[in-house]
């Protein structure tokens, strides 16, 4: 009996002391997991975002603060981006001449121009829709152009050109027309003015398909219009004014508008929803 009580006590002993230690250990635990859990990633998180802030903040040119100042809704990195558009000047108000002529990446719009007398000397005939005549691209543009027509036969539509290269000499007629006609912000919101003009380049294609030459933009309700878009990547062509990127080309959507980029920059283009001035942007190419 003795024995047995002895036992009992030192049992009961055991027993509370790993109790205890058990308490503690799962308190210990506890805490630790509390703060790992909680305290210390936000601390971190919070200190990596300031920091981050600060170095973005510190690396802002004298440009891009002014025009976050004017912007405030933009994200830094936003309006580094669009100064690097150029997009802090007014259309037209700061001009640089497109420097490599013979790239077909070269970027015309309203901030870069092709001289008056530009005009490439590769160019050879696609097929029209015959509304303007003979139509004529660059040759590598042309001969991508013609294996775009020659698919979009296989799956069962006509898709030709309306429109291709035009001089600055047309453009310049183009746009002088508008603005006597009708004004120079009416003009400035239908014609490109001349050197501006994508066309000039022999690089880009108005479109028709099945010869329906009613409004530019009834390519939009044609049942392989969707197949157009999706597939075009393929032999280099781009939608050049997608209907939500003119805050930066400065155009209004023309879903009859391609260009030719070559395979790889349109791949890339495609598979990022890019236009052509976030393309030249993201790769560094200004
Ligand atoms: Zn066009």
């Amino acid at each position: 009996m003795k024995k047995k009580r002895r036992l009992n006590k030192y049992g009961i002993i055991l027993v509370s002391l790993i109790a205890v230690l058990g308490i503690a250990l799962v308190c210990s635990l506890g805490y630790l997991g509390v703060r790992l859990l909680t305290s210390k990633p936000v601390e971190q998180s919070e200190r990596i975002e300031k920091e981050t802030k600060k170095e973005k903040t510190s690396t802002l040119t004298k440009a891009e603060k002014e025009y976050a100042q004017s912007h405030p809704d933009l994200s830094d990195e936003e309006v580094k981006k669009q100064v690097a558009m150029n997009l802090d000047h007014d259309p037209y108000t700061h001009m640089e001449p497109v420097e490599d002529l013979d790239s077909i990446l070269q970027l015309v719009n309203k901030y870069y121009y092709l001289p008056s007398d530009y005009e490439p000397s590769d160019m050879i005939s696609v097929p029209s829709s015959g509304e303007n005549g003979d139509v004529v691209m660059r040759e590598e543009a042309a001969e991508a152009f013609i294996e775009l027509v020659d698919a979009s036969a296989q799956e069962g539509f006509i898709l030709n050109a309306c429109s291709s290269y035009r001089s600055y000499d047309y453009q310049d007629q183009l746009y002088s027309n508008g603005v006597l006609n009708y004004g120079e912000e009416y003009a400035d919101a239908y014609w490109t003015r001349p050197g501006s003009s994508e066309h000039q380049t022999g690089l880009s294609v108005d479109v028709r398909m099945d010869n329906d030459l009613s409004d530019l933009d009834a390519v939009r309700n044609h049942p392989k219009y969707e197949w157009l878009l999706e597939n075009m990547h393929e032999y280099g062509f781009i939608l050049r004014y997608p209907d939500d990127k003119e805050e930066y080309t400065l155009i209004a959507p023309e879903s009859w508008h391609l260009r030719y980029v070559g395979k790889d920059a349109a791949l890339e283009i495609y598979e990022n929803n890019w236009c052509l001035e976030e393309y030249i942007y993201y790769k560094n190419l200004t």
